[in-house]
């Protein structure tokens, strides 16, 4: 039995868009944050930090592997990391190498000894429910439900879990995402009762893309709980947004959705987090009060060679001029070289891993100068920040622009209202 010490403080607002600190025992994170996806085991051996291309390199940044750091810190990087169960057995491993990792702790690894950021073990959901309901390796298939869920994600040590979720999809008739929203509450429920041996923070899974989705979320789950939910979850998790990360009208509207839903249910201090999303989203559902994201954009763009610009461009890796980013990786000779391709020997993973590094640094810059703005209680500054953000996005611009005016506006009268 562990107490586990877990809060939540919201130390500015400006607008919805809010900046806190969220705290488990005893590492803090700064919000609104973003959690790049790692890949912690690539199918190979501690040595090798088990591997995994990209994701090896990514990991070498992680770890303060001397080749590539040259002894720098990248650590801002990853003050908080995603990973997930489900990528275990991304490079289809045997049973007895899944055993052999889940038997220590991510920490307890040498390699990854010195990671002192947050760890969020998702539960896989979205990737088990694709597979049938379970996990497959070379010479195993496991089903996997709530407890089994549970148990592997605790393997890992981690700082946030969640609950086994059915997420939903857009093509999905509306009796199927009633039955995988009964099944998540179900999940959620059981979670709940193994909380105490949960050395973190517990969120809860719900999923909608609008009001009555939501609704009928979380109502599923308070009807299963035993408790009022703040007692048994330190956090929201918001999923299904995957689908249409594209369509940012969407997932400005699920996440404003799910945030009334909180409001009204008494649950606004919690924090959300949101699913799978990053990029130019993430200024947008900031504003409309997420508090975290999850993503592998950074690692996904780096392997089809996309160098990040900004939040909402890239250029491929050999159009890009690293003399106008401010970044660490970019104004090391040796990541140029890298990303140049001018190094004998280079593998695909050390050109791209310094690529996916700038891409991340990228997202958590415009994420530190947000909370900044955010910390000033400055709406105006915010709503300057979102116009500056989109004014060379024609499909976001008018977007934008409308959420200042209609969300915004009431707080600052004399803004221009020529926008539309
Ligand atoms: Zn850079």
């Amino acid at each position: 039995m562990t107490e586990s010490m877990v809060s939540f403080d919201i130390v500015a607002e400006a607008g919805e868009a809010r900046r806190g600190q969220l705290q488990i025992n005893d590492r803090t994170l700064e919000t609104p944050h973003l959690f790049p996806v790692i890949n912690f085991y690539g199918g190979g051996n501690e040595g090798a930090l088990f591997g995994g291309g990209v994701h090896r390199t990514v990991k070498e940044f992680l770890a303060h592997d001397k080749e590539v750091t040259a002894g720098k810190d990248y650590s801002d990087l990853f003050h908080g990391v995603m990973t997930s169960i489900a990528s275990l057995t991304d490079y289809g491993i045997r049973e007895k190498k899944l055993d052999w990792y889940l038997d220590n702790e991510v920490r307890e690894w040498d390699c990854f000894s010195d990671y002192d950021g947050m760890i969020f073990a998702d539960s896989g959901g979205y990737k088990i429910l694709k597979h049938g309901g379970g996990l497959e390796g070379e010479d195993f298939e496991k089903d996997i439900d709530q407890d089994k869920a549970l148990d592997m994600q605790l393997d890992l040590g981690p700082d946030i879990l969640v609950n086994l979720d059915h997420p939903i999809h857009p093509d999905d008739e509306f009796e199927e995402r009633i039955e995988k929203m009964e099944q998540t509450a179900a999940n959620a429920a059981r979670f709940a009762e193994r909380r105490d041996e949960v050395d973190g923070a517990c969120y809860l899974t719900v999923h909608g893309y609008y009001e009555a989705m939501l609704e009928r979320s979380f109502d599923l789950v308070e009807d299963e709980l035993a408790v009022p939910i703040p007692e048994a979850f330190d956090g929201i998790a918001l999923g299904s947004l995957v689908p249409r990360k594209d369509n940012v009208e969407v997932l400005v509207e699920a996440v404003s959705d799910c945030k009334r839903e909180m409001q009204q249910r008494g649950y606004d201090d919690l924090p959300l987090h949101v699913f799978g999303i990053s990029g130019k989203a993430m200024p947008l559902l900031v504003a409309v009060g997420a508090d975290s994201f999850d993503s592998a954009s950074y690692l996904h763009q780096a392997i089809n060679g996309k160098y990040s610009v900004n939040l909402f461009e890239t250029v491929p890796v050999d159009e890009a001029d690293f003399d106008a980013c401010d970044c660490r990786i970019c104004n090391d000779d040796f990541h140029r070289a890298r990303m140049r391709n001018e190094m004998d020997d280079l593998y695909q993973k050390d050109i791209l891993g310094s690529v996916a590094a700038h891409n991340l640094a990228i997202q958590q810059r415009e994420l530190r100068q947000y909370r900044q703005l955010i910390a000033e209680s400055d709406q105006e500054q915010v709503a300057e920040y979102l116009e500056e953000a989109v004014k060379d996005q024609k499909g976001f611009r008018k977007f934008v622009y409308q959420l200042i005016n209609e969300r915004m506006n009431p707080y600052f009268e004399e803004t221009d209202t020529t926008y539309a």
